[in-house]
């Protein structure tokens, strides 16, 4: 996809902290790291949204994200690490080319739970919770 700075990662025009490569996935380094090691993870063709992907590269993706993670937290020795995807510009998507975040924590980092990234949290009643349920479960 011209204008995409992953996909320009990816075809190696421009350079990235390469750390993992598979078939169909790259694993790099972010380049305004929210912590040391912070890594991306993302497909080497592009996908603007998760459900863009294919079974197939959806598995690859996924999985190397798995063999990163402890990887990732090992080689800056951190206790925990967020794994996370802003999926779609509303969530706060601003590459719109698939891109798994690992976010290596610390014990008192600063930092907050995913918990933290929502809008207002709703208060909803049993009803409006099974409407939900049944809209996802149905569809
Ligand atoms: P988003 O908000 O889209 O989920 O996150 C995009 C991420 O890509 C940000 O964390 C940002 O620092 C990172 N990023 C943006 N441009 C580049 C780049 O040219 N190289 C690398 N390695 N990371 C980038
Ligand atoms: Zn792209």
């Amino acid at each position: 996809m011209p204008d995409c700075i992953f996909c320009a990662i990816a075809a190696g025009d421009i350079p990235g902290r390469i750390v993992h490569e598979t078939e169909h996935s790259l694993a790099f380094l972010d380049v305004n790291p929210l912590a040391p090691g912070h890594t991306l993870v993302v497909p080497k063709d592009h996908y603007a949204r998760l459900d863009d992907l294919s079974d197939e590269i959806s598995a690859d993706l996924f999985r190397t994200v798995d063999e990163l993670v402890p990887r990732v937290e090992d080689a800056v020795d951190a206790d925990a690490s967020n794994v996370g995807i802003n999926n779609g510009p509303a969530a706060g998507q601003e590459v719109e080319h698939v891109h798994v975040h690992i976010v290596p924590r610390f014990e008192d980092d600063g930092g907050s739970p995913i918990h933290a990234v929502a809008g207002d949290i709703p208060d909803l009643s049993d009803e409006e919770m099974s409407d939900i349920e049944a809209a996802i479960s149905q569809s």
